[in-house]
């Protein structure tokens, strides 16, 4: 494996006082695209979560060293600067902020100021491997925006912010077979262009057939139970996460 980047150990993580997490441990090398499997409430959306350092959710124990920094001692804020970027199964709404403001500050608390020039040549660049029109940084933040909008948007941020490791939960679900590959697109692009490295959290095999994956992660029962190449991905498709269960 290539330098490390993320490193999770042991993570028990509660909920409400729920115990979701329970011993997770997941290592992603600098540069690496992983996949998360699993059932619906198994968890995964929670570890998201976790890393990204949403307050609800209590880290009881084990460790998260992210590009060899303690990631627990980090506030939110400061793990976004760090380059650590996640996609949000339902994207917030935002009335009265265009996508341009939006995305240009947070290219700016990220380190990177830009002139309004240097910012709308870069945008209307990345929009267009999005295929997006230019006139969407003039709307607000998904508001009346499709579902295929959204999930466009937030592949528009990936390749505006270039992070470090970024977290797509569900990028691909609701969406139709086109949206599927322009978002695919994106993130290929993101791939090619930063070099940075992926945890991507799917139920398709569709968003990651032009992408080149490292390793498949199943978990169940709060823990990883199951690891390997991408042919794990088809043997889920065509038995289930039924084997997985009984371990
Ligand atoms: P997945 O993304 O794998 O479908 P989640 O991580 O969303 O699963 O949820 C795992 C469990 O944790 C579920 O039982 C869910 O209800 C609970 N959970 C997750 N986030 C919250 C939250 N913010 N408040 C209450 N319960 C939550
Ligand atoms: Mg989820």
């Amino acid at each position: 494996m290539s330098q490390e980047i993320l490193k999770v150990e042991k993570l028990h993580v509660t909920v409400q006082d729920k115990e979701i997490l329970k011993g997770l441990d997941l290592e992603i090398g600098d540069g690496e695209t992983h996949v998360i499997m699993g059932p619906n409430g198994a968890g995964k959306s929670t570890l998201g979560n976790t890393l990204m350092g949403k307050e609800e959710y209590n880290v009881t124990s084990g460790s998260i060293t992210f590009m060899n920094e303690d990631l627990l001692e980090m506030s939110t804020d400061k793990r976004a600067k760090m380059g650590l970027f996640m996609t949000f199964q339902n994207p917030i709404e935002i009335p009265g902020v265009r996508l341009s403001e939006f995305v240009r500050s947070s290219c700016e608390a990220n380190g990177n100021k830009m002139s309004l020039w240097n910012f709308k040549k870069a945008a209307s660049e990345q929009m267009k491997v999005l295929n997006m029109d230019p006139s969407y940084l003039d709307r607000e933040l998904n508001v009346g925006f499709s579902g295929g909008e959204k999930k466009k948007a937030e592949i528009f941020q990936l390749l505006m912010l270039k992070p470090k490791l970024a977290i797509l939960d569900e990028t691909d679900s609701g969406l139709d077979v086109d949206a599927v590959r322009i978002v695919s697109e994106g993130v290929k692009a993101y791939q090619e262009q930063t070099h940075g490295s992926l945890l991507i959290i799917t139920h398709s095999t569709k968003i990651l057939e032009s992408l080149n994956v490292d390793k498949v992660h199943v978990l169940y029962g709060g823990k990883i139970v199951a690891e390997g190449d991408s042919s794990l991905i088809g043997d889920i498709n065509e038995n289930g996460f039924e084997k997985y269960m009984k371990e």
